[in-house]
């Protein structure tokens, strides 16, 4: 596969990438970053995923693996952080539990890292027993904080969302965020809709434009690689209540599932990036919740 076939195919996001680069020009497959007016965040991008890291005197707090069906992925993951510093790994914090963000840690674990999550995502992964996703070994259920060195992270569980076990990791230094699927930066939803919480994430969004940050690292890059802000939550806040009400109507008509997901359209977002991909996805989401009660 070639490089723009294969970064195209993690994600309708990452088209996005290819669209903050001239023409003619190909996305690399990897890249690290240094994030801008920081010491020491940095977020590693692999395909269309990525992870944030952060470099302490005392070791590496490391996030998502992005191994899932690549494990060369998570091989160049620590060969990079290698070549920041010597420092060991001490932790990596997962997201949340689903595997295109977390599989594939076990060189992490077996650098001795510390793998910590939201208690349900312990819980989902206890059950599946991927092969390729390592168990967590600690879980929190609302707070934790873990001091490192000179770095202050902040690990916040603030209910239902994308999935049932989305975290928000916070720098409240830095006022970053690294929050994974809950807010795609510039972008359409899209298949991440099939097991959430459409209700319970506008809540979430509301709580999360009311905390104190200013930049937003994503699960996947956001149109042209930029970071998020408070505005792209209200952006995808304002595509939910949309999308829901639209449906609604719909639905209480009885027009969900075949009608609503053959003819509905959401003409307001036709030109955001990922949009027709994305439109089945959030349609049949919106149908199973007012059309079903799921
Ligand atoms: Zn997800």
């Amino acid at each position: 596969m070639s490089r723009i076939v294969y970064v195209i195919a993690c994600g309708a996001l990452a088209v996005a990438i290819l669209s903050g680069l001239a023409q003619g020009q190909q996305a690399p497959p990897f890249a690290t970053t240094k994030v801008d007016g920081t010491d020491n965040v940095y977020i590693f991008r692999y395909g269309g995923g990525q992870a944030m890291f952060i470099v302490t005197s005392a070791g590496v707090i490391a996030t998502d693996p992005i191994g899932y069906g690549r494990p060369q992925a998570v091989t160049t993951y620590l060969e990079e952080i290698k070549k920041i510093t010597s420092q060991p790994i001490r932790y990596v914090i997962y997201s949340h539990h689903h595997f295109d963000h977390i599989a594939g840690g076990k060189p992490f674990k077996d650098a001795g890292a510390t793998f910590v999550s939201h208690r349900r995502a312990k819980d989902r992964l206890a059950v599946l027993k991927d092969p390729h996703t390592v168990l967590p070994d600690e879980t929190f259920d609302d707070k934790r904080t873990i001091r490192l060195g000179n770095t202050t992270l902040d690990l916040t569980y603030m209910g239902l969302n994308h999935s049932d076990s989305t975290i928000v990791m916070t720098l409240p230094r830095e006022k970053i965020i690294f929050t994974v699927d809950t807010v795609p930066v510039g972008g359409f939803l899209g298949r991440g809709m099939i097991d959430s919480y459409p209700l319970e994430w506008e809540e979430f969004l509301k709580k999360l434009t009311a905390m104190d940050w200013e930049r937003l690292i994503p699960g996947h890059p956001g149109a042209g690689g930029r970071l998020g802000t408070k505005q792209d939550a209200q952006d995808v806040l304002g595509l939910l209540q949309h999308a829901s009400a639209e449906v609604k109507v719909a639905a209480q008509e009885g027009k969900c599932w075949d009608g609503v997901e053959r003819e509905m359209k959401l003409p307001k977002y036709a030109s955001w990036p990922g949009y027709e991909a994305g439109l089945p996805f959030v349609l049949r989401r919106f149908c199973g919740l007012w059309g079903r009660g799921t």
